[in-house]
């Protein structure tokens, strides 16, 4: 539905028909535009023709957007939410009504992460030139994020593996710290004072740039990919009052962490983040830190890192050779279960769906993973 705007109103935007003041943003329809234009949404189809919902037949001349070149019944024109059809205004309805940590205006659909990243940098600068301020574009990310794997995502993404013989960053993109506590911590600096640190690096970076040309601030409110970092305590807090003095906009990836991942329905009601712009995606144990292995075990709701070290200490790290986070990931593989590894990082995301003792399972191959694991390097070491 709304695939085409009209200028020709077709519809009649109602309370019933749910359209009043609709939350869609529909794609190709400049911001402006999609206020006066009306939307000709498109209910069935039928051979080569389509009907509005108010029954007016179409010969469709263009197939769709050139693509729907067999009839595939509606199924191409709804999509699936919660086993029923539901239109796509419904469905924005329905996920603006659920983001309650800021009053959102439209929802934008991609097919991705990456692709909703991307649309966002399209999005910002769009704005941007829109209030006349052609200078404020670049876009500030953080070490050890991953925003995706498109151009434009693996720039804002902060893992070298993702730049390095791609010519990426792309060079309105800057990265500033991760804000991993445990790593990169001062020697006798507290979570509260790591933060004041990291949002002060932020604003010195932003006043070396120049205010006028930074558009946006991007950030995960739990850090996936590089290794499940959780925000330091007052991080948030500290960074957004930063981007609010110099006027940028901040946009949280809630790729991984929406629909209940942390245990709120977003990662930002769990840290109090007020984004200006937010991409939604995939729906969303700590035992062993005794382990001589384990530096750190990291985790809320039901994402978990757990970071390999010698001596538990962030400043050991196993020789890169013994592949320790590898080892691990083979171990579990063994037994049945998957996981994902990144260096000596190891990382868990179970589905939401599973019943308690499926966790019990994991807890138990994790346990033993974790032991065959110690009694390899136990072996490594005597060499
Ligand atoms: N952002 C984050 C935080 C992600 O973890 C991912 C991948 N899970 C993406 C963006 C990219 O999503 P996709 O793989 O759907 O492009």
């Amino acid at each position: 539905p709304a695939r085409y705007y009209s200028s020709e109103p077709s519809l009649q935007e109602t309370e019933e028909n749910g359209f009043k003041g609709h939350s869609m943003l529909a794609p190709f329809t400049a911001g402006w535009q999609s206020t006066d234009l009306h939307p000709l949404v498109i209910e069935r189809s039928e051979g080569s023709y389509v009907y509005d919902i108010n029954g007016k037949k179409y010969i469709d001349a263009l197939a769709g957007l050139w693509c729907t070149a067999l009839e595939v019944e509606q199924s191409t024109l709804k999509i699936e939410f919660n086993g029923t059809p539901m239109e796509m205004k419904d469905l924005a309805n329905e996920i603006l009504s659920m983001f309650t940590a800021r009053e959102m205006g439209k929802v934008f659909f991609t097919n991705s992460g990456s692709e909703a990243n991307d649309s966002q940098v399209k999005l910002v600068w769009y704005y941007n030139n829109a209030l006349g301020r052609p200078n404020k574009k670049k876009f500030i990310a953080r070490s050890k994020s991953y925003h995706g794997s498109t151009l434009i995502a693996a720039s804002l993404s902060g893992l070298p593996a993702l730049h390095q013989k791609f010519d990426l960053p792309a060079p309105f993109v800057l990265h500033t710290d991760c804000p991993h506590y445990w790593r990169f911590r001062l020697s006798d600096e507290t979570e509260e004072e790591f933060s004041t640190r990291l949002a002060n690096n932020l604003e010195n970076l932003i006043l070396k740039e120049g205010p006028d040309t930074i558009a946006a601030f991007i950030a995960e409110p739990v850090m996936g990919a590089g290794g499940v970092i959780l925000p330091p305590k007052t991080y948030f807090e500290k960074i957004q009052a930063v981007l609010e003095k110099y006027d940028i906009l901040l946009i949280a990836d809630e790729v991984i962490t929406a629909f209940g991942r942390l245990g709120t329905m977003f990662g930002c009601d769990m840290y109090n983040i007020k984004p200006d712009l937010v991409s939604i995606a995939k729906e969303g144990i700590k035992a062993f830190s005794g382990s001589p292995i384990v530096g750190e075990i990291r985790g809320q709701g039901l994402i978990l890192g757990t970071e390999f070290v010698d001596n538990k200490s962030p400043n050991d790290p196993f020789p890169a050779e013994w592949g320790v986070g590898s080892i691990f990931g083979a171990e579990c593989e063994k037994r049945g279960m998957l996981i994902r590894v990144a260096g000596d990082s190891i990382m868990l995301s179970p589905p939401l769906i599973m019943t308690p003792e499926e966790v019990e399972e994991i807890i138990i191959k994790f346990g033993h993973a974790l032991k065959a694991t110690e009694e390899r390097i136990a072996e490594l070491k005597s060499k």
